[in-house]
């Protein structure tokens, strides 16, 4: 029966949910190799699910699993889809519990040349890995929690995502639908907000891609009665000036303490004032106000060092021991683009992410961004500087696009679609 599904898929017809559940449960109860396995998410990834497909695939992820009812009202959950540089969770979640809104999150590892929320927090020794009782103790006594993805919930999500996030399975609207909206209901908040990357940087390459994820996860929502705004946010170059787990947390606290207004700063504002507004029924320019007012008065960073206290963590793992290898510019001009794509394998080259399932992360690994698109670089300039194994470094500098033209920036949210 496996090899006539995955024949079926190969030549682009449409699974029924008997097709899909014996597939994906037999994948999680080890009755479905890898290999099978990876040969029916490639098939899918080259000829698509439809929305029934995806609807009922859903369905499968759900009850693979528990399905939990918040405890609090009005919780709001955030999911990225996942960029490079993309810590926006670590800052987003201490500013809104400061402001009094609940804030359950559970977060993912890296996935494919994308960066995942938990590697970040391992790297300065956070458990992640919480009881359901210890992870709503925590959001009573802080505001918030972040773990990983546990046992009981989408179990099949967490093993079909660590397969494709080393078999080159990302990138398909279906996959990401299922992967996202599985677990985001499982966990049971009424509202939901994506923050959608696009770009060359992103799994999602194409605003019209982005725009077609965005619809077919508000399909989702609405099946099981939850609220879901896709914000959508260019990833064509990396986000903020860090790629590189400890090295994406020292960016965090830098923001949280008011140090750096990049876009990625920018970003973290305008989604935790969507998420206090949303939350608290407060008007939106009140929400900014007192996001702003958290940031400046020091309360969002105070939060984020007790949240890392609380789930045994240290800043003090922060430093990054591995020795820094600066890259030069080799002409001068404008900065035009950052290939945020390649960045992002750079940075696991260097040991940040994993090839195989078992792989240990480098936390030192990653690299600073020392240029920005728009800014002026002459010959000879640094770059950016990199952190962990020595890597072939003559074709990094190709990746800083120069132009002899000024260029201004892109702005960093491109729209909101509900
Ligand atoms: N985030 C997820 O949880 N799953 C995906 O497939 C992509 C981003």
């Amino acid at each position: 029966m496996k090899e006539e599904i995955i024949l079926k898929k190969e030549n682009k017809q449409s699974l029924t949910y008997e097709e899909l559940d014996y597939f994906f449960n037999g994948y999680l109860n080890n009755k479905i190799s890898d290999s099978d396995m990876t040969k029916l998410l490639k098939a899918i990834c080259k000829n698509n699910l439809n929305m029934r497909e995806i609807n009922d695939l859903c369905d499968i992820f759900i009850n693979s699993g528990e399905v939990l009812t918040q405890d609090f009202d009005n919780t709001v959950d955030k999911h990225s889809t996942g960029g490079v540089g993309d810590k926006t969770t670590l800052v987003i979640a201490p500013i809104v519990a400061c402001l009094g809104v609940k804030f359950p999150k559970m977060s993912g590892r890296s996935l494919g040349f994308t960066g995942g929320t938990i590697d970040k927090l391992e790297s300065i020794g956070v458990n992640t890995n919480l009881t359901d009782k210890e992870f709503k103790q925590e959001v009573k006594d802080l505001g918030f929690a972040i773990m990983s993805q546990t046992k009981n919930i989408c179990p099949m999500d967490k093993k079909v995502y660590a397969l494709r996030d080393i078999t080159n399975t990302t990138e398909n609207v279906g996959l990401i639908a299922t992967s996202i909206m599985s677990k985001k209901i499982a966990c049971g908040s009424k509202t939901i907000i994506i923050d959608l990357k696009v770009g060359q940087g992103a799994l999602i390459k194409t605003f019209r891609e982005a725009r077609h994820l965005a619809k077919v996860m508000a399909k989702i929502g609405k099946k099981y009665n939850r609220r879901v705004l896709c914000v959508l946010t260019d990833m064509n170059a990396p986000l903020g000036n860090n790629i590189g787990n400890k090295l994406e947390v020292q960016e965090a606290i830098d923001v949280l303490q008011n140090k750096v207004h990049n876009n990625f700063y920018r970003l973290c504002v305008f989604l935790s004032t969507i998420i206090v507004c949303l939350s608290l029924k407060m008007p939106i320019l009140t929400a900014r106000k007192k996001v702003l007012e958290v940031i400046k008065d020091g309360k969002a960073y105070d939060k984020f060092v007790s949240f890392v206290k609380y789930q045994g963590g240290s800043l003090d793992n922060l430093e990054i021991k591995a020795k820094p290898t600066p890259i030069y510019a080799k002409d001068s001009g404008f900065v035009k683009s950052i290939d945020a794509k390649n960045l992002g394998f750079l940075s696991h080259d260097l040991g940040g992410g994993r090839k195989k399932l078992n792989d240990k992360i480098n936390y030192d690994a990653g690299i600073i961004l020392n240029k920005h698109i728009g800014d002026y670089v002459k010959k000879g300039e640094l770059l950016c500087t990199l952190y962990g194994k020595k890597v072939d470094t003559d074709i990094v500098p190709s990746y800083f696009k120069l132009s002899k033209n000024i260029v201004f920036p892109k702005r960093i949210i491109i729209s909101i679609i509900r």
